[in-house]
C-alpha cells in the first residue's frame, strides 16, 4: 500500500467513523442525464434495494420528459409548434396540455416576462442547440421583426384537449418550465412509492422533501463569479430552490457575452442580473420564477415576486450586489460576509409569514 492510498485508506475509516457516530442513515445517491444537465438523486430512511429501484424509475421518468418538452429535436413539442404556427385547432400532445395551462398562469403572474411563447426569439438568439459555442448574435431587424408580432401564452386559447393559436409567431419554449415541472412530477413519484426524504437536483436545481435523518437538507448555493459557494439554505419539510444564472449558457462575441435568458419587451438577453435564487414549496412556480425575477432584475423583481407570490428572493445583480427579502436573509448562511448586500421590505405582510 502507497503513503497516499494508506492515508485516503484511513480518511475513508475516519468519515465512516464519523457517520456512524453521527447515526446519520445512509443517502443513497444516483445521478443520470436528463435536460441537458446531471440529474442527482438522493434518497433517505430506506433500503439501498428501494432507493436504487426508485432511482432506476425515475431515470426512466426523466427520459420521457426530456422527448416530451424537447423544443428543437422533433417530438410532441416540435409537433405542438407546427401546428400553433398553421393556425388551426388541434388536439394537444398530453405531455404538453398541462404545461401550456400552467405557463398561461405563471407568464400573466410574471407580466410576461416569463414567456414561453417567445421559442423563435431563443431560436434566433442560437439557444435551440446543443453547443452555443462560435455563435454571433442575430442582427436587430430580425430580433424587432420578431417583438412586433408579440408572441404570448394568451393568443393560445385552450378548449378541453383543443389548443389554437391566433398568433403564428407563437412558439413554444419550455426551457425555463420543464426543468421544475418535471422536478415536482419526479417527487410526486417517489411519494407514491413510500419515499419521504429525498431532494431531486437537476443541475442545481431542485427539491427536497422530509430530512436527512431528522437533520434538514444542506444545499448549497452557487456564487455567479464562480469561486465556491456563496452560501447555504437548510430544508426540511418540502420545498424547491432553483437559480437562473447567466453563466448557465452564453457565449462570447466581439469581447461581449451573450447569455440564454431573453427579456421579451427587447428581444435581447437580459440586462442588469448575474443570478436569481428563488425559493418556493413548487418546482415548476420556482423554475418560472427564476426566469422572471433575472428579466424583471434590481429594480423589478419585488413587485414580480408579489405577484407570482414567491416569499424568498435572492438577486445578485451586475454590479454584484446581493438583493434579498428579509424572509431570505434570515434563512440563508453566507459564506462572505463582507458581500455588500441590500435588503428589500418584505414581501408578504408580516403577519402572514410562516417560517
Ligand atoms: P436554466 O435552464 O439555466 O435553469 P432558466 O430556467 O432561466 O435557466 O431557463 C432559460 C431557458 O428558458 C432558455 O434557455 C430558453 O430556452 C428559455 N427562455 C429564455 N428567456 C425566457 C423568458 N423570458 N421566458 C421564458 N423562457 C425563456
Ligand atoms: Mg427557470
Amino acid at each position: 500500500m502507497s503513503t497516499t492510498v494508506r492515508f485516503l485508506a484511513l480518511l475513508l475509516a475516519a468519515t465512516l467513523l464519523l457517520g456512524a457516530c453521527e447515526k446519520t442513515g445512509p443517502v443513497h445517491r444516483g445521478s443520470f442525464l436528463a435536460f441537458g444537465t446531471f440529474t442527482d438523486i438522493s434518497i433517505a430512511g430506506v433500503t439501498r434495494q428501494q432507493a436504487e429501484s426508485a432511482i432506476e424509475m425515475l431515470e426512466e421518468d426523466f427520459a420521457i420528459m426530456h422527448k416530451a418538452w424537447h423544443a428543437w429535436a422533433p417530438g410532441p413539442l416540435t409537433r405542438t409548434n407546427n401546428l400553433l404556427a398553421e393556425g388551426v385547432r388541434f388536439a394537444t400532445p398530453p405531455s404538453v396540455l398541462t404545461l401550456i395551462q400552467i405557463s398561461k398562469r405563471l407568464a400573466q403572474q410574471s407580466d410576461d416576462l416569463f414567456n414561453p411563447a417567445i421559442g423563435r426569439l431563443v431560436r434566433l438568439w442560437g439557444f435551440q442547440q446543443d453547443a452555443v459555442e462560435g455563435q454571433q448574435p442575430p442582427n436587430n431587424a430580425a430580433i424587432t421583426k420578431l417583438l412586433q408580432a408579440n408572441p404570448s401564452m394568451q393568443d393560445i386559447t385552450i378548449d378541453g384537449i383543443h389548443a389554437q393559436s391566433n398568433n403564428p409567431a407563437v412558439q413554444l419554449d419550455f426551457g425555463a418550465i420543464g426543468k421544475g415541472y418535471g422536478i415536482d412530477l419526479a417527487i410526486e413519484h417517489l411519494k407514491e412509492v413510500g419515499i419521504q426524504n429525498a431532494i431531486v437536483n437537476s443541475g442545481g436545481d431542485l427539491r427536497a422533501i422530509g430530512s436527512r435523518d431528522g437533520r434538514p437538507w444542506r444545499i448549497a448555493i452557487r456564487n455567479p463569479s464562480g469561486s465556491g459557494p456563496l452560501g447555504f439554505l437548510y430544508l426540511s419539510g418540502d420545498e424547491s430552490v432553483f437559480t437562473s444564472g447567466d453563466y448557465e449558457r452564453n457565449y462570447l462575441w466581439q469581447g461581449k457575452r451573450y447569455h440564454h435568458i431573453i427579456d421579451p419587451r427587447t428581444g435581447y438577453p437580459a440586462e442588469g442580473t448575474r443570478s436569481v435564487t428563488v425559493i418556493h414549496n413548487n418546482a415548476t412556480v420556482a423554475d418560472a420564477a427564476a426566469t422572471a425575477l433575472f428579466v424583471a432584475g434590481p429594480g423589478g423583481w419585488h413587485r414580480i415576486a408579489r405577484q407570482m407570490g414567491i416569499r424568498y428572493v435572492l438577486l445578485i445583480d451586475s454590479n454584484n450586489v446581493m438583493h434579498m427579502n428579509p424572509a431570505m436573509e434570515k434563512r440563508i448562511r453566507l459564506t462572505d460576509k463582507s458581500q455588500l448586500v441590500e435588503i428589500s421590505s418584505p414581501l408578504i405582510d408580516p403577519e402572514q409569514q410562516q417560517k
